[in-house]
């Protein structure tokens, strides 16, 4: 078993795992990041910070915080980027929302292809199983599923492997990773798929070689002569959508209800000045982020990570809290109900749906994604360029 940290889902655990990685996400980050050290390695080279970040049990502010206040900005440089990249997907999804929905159609139909073409299906399920032949991707696969999570450049070497070695469509490899890691993201997932099969940067593909695969992972796997090498990118998909934020929404005043989901479950740091909490609620749609439903690890790492975030609530308002289904949030109060902003997923989904019905809800949107996001629309350049502006403009750092 690797020597992960623990993926234990509260906010405390997550602080934890900030404190205990803090001191390695300067110059040590920026030289070691691309190397995959393996399950046996005493600890992986990058933070593994990415399960309490995905659910916001830890936010991104508070790592880049950490890592500024450990090194400095340019020795953090590497580090903040890299979390940068977060906000980027996200606010790059949230204003072309109709991509999350192609894709979930995409992986509909490759699903039915599978059920009629037995070829397609076979080396499919062999590749989920780990049973390729491969070594490097046959343990990832296993890795993946055992561990609900991966290092980065093996989640890069997996994907081009699956689309330009095994010929599997890039939308079903999506969803595999979606329905087993624990930090699976509809904005993250999805653009890095598409960032690999040449489709995000048009005609820029990542092409997974053998040498790179040697060299990265201390020479654990050598898959010379197994990997295709030389493929075209995917043909590139319909003309995109322009990209539209929609504005930050206006926050109510005085007696509000706050409604709690799997995307934000800080707490802290939400723009709660002028309300009183008088009912608290949450709900997880999180088992909907796969197409067929996420493993039950994943779940579960959701489910727990929301009460962790309602007990805090429960403590900090004084009330008690309601768990309720995605299904049915419309109509458990009466009050105005504010609720930190969802990015596109399931939960985006189910609050719209609940909203259509007739929920008074109000997104709070964070100041650093109300920064950010707008400049995502093209590459990841026009927020790496902004970089400063935006970390002083949302307050993260000077
Ligand atoms: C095919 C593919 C699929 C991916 N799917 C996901 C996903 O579902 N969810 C997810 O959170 N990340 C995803 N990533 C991005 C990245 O691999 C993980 O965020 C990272 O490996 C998490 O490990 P870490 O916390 O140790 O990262 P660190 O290197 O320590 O980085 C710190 C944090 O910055 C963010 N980050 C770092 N690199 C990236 C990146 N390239 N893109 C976006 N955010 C980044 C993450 O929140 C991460 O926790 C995917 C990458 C690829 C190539």
């Amino acid at each position: 078993m690797r020597a992960m940290p623990q993926f234990t889902p509260t906010r405390d655990a997550g602080l934890a795992q900030l404190r205990a990685v803090a001191a390695m996400l300067g110059r040590d980050y920026a030289a070691g990041r691309n190397t995959d050290r393996g399950p046996d390695a005493p600890h992986p080279s990058t933070s593994a910070l990415s399960p309490w970040l995905r659910h916001g049990l830890l936010l991104e502010e508070e790592a880049i915080r950490a890592a500024l206040a450990a090194h400095g900005s340019q020795a953090a440089a590497k580090f903040v980027e890299e979390v940068a990249w977060r906000a980027y997907f996200k606010g790059w999804l949230e204003g072309r929302p109709a991509v999350w929905e192609d894709y979930r159609r995409q992986v509909r139909h490759d699903r039915d292809r599978l059920a009629v073409e037995s070829g397609l299906r076979r080396v499919h399920d062999d590749a989920c199983a780990g049973r390729t032949g491969i070594a490097c991707f046959d343990d990832w696969a296993r890795e993946l599923v055992e561990q609900g999570w991966l290092h980065n450049h093996a989640r890069m070497w997996f994907a081009s492997i699956w689309i330009f070695t095994l010929r599997l469509p890039w939308a079903l490899g999506a969803d595999f990773f979606l329905r087993h890691l624990l930090d699976g993201d509809p904005a993250s997932n999805t653009l890095s798929w598409r960032w690999v099969g040449g489709l995000h940067t048009r005609g820029k593909h990542y092409v997974a070689r053998a040498e790179n695969i040697a060299r990265y992972t201390d020479g654990r796997y050598d898959p010379s002569g197994q990997l295709n090498e030389n493929p075209p990118p995917l043909p590139a998909d319909d003309a995109l959508p322009p990209h539209r934020v929609p504005p930050p929404e206006r926050k109510p005043e005085g007696r509000v209800a706050l409604l709690l989901h799997e995307d934000d479950l800080a707490l802290d740091g939400l723009d709660l000045d002028g309300l009183e909490i008088a009912a608290v609620a949450g709900f997880s749609a999180r088992a909907g982020t796969a197409v067929c439903g996420c493993a039950g690890p994943v779940v579960e790492f959701a489910q727990a990570g929301l009460e962790d975030a309602l007990r805090r609530a429960e403590e900090r308002f004084g009330v008690t809290a309601l768990r309720l289904g995605a299904g049915a949030l419309f109509g458990w109060t009466t009050l105005p109900v504010v609720t930190p902003h969802a990015p596109v997923g399931p939960a985006a989904a189910a609050l719209a749906e609940a909203q259509v019905s007739g929920l008074p809800l109000f997104r709070l949107r964070r100041p650093w994604h109300a920064a950010s996001w707008p400049h995502a629309g093209r590459g990841f350049f026009q927020v790496r360029a902004r970089l400063p502006d935006l970390l002083a403009a949302s307050g993260i750092a000077a």
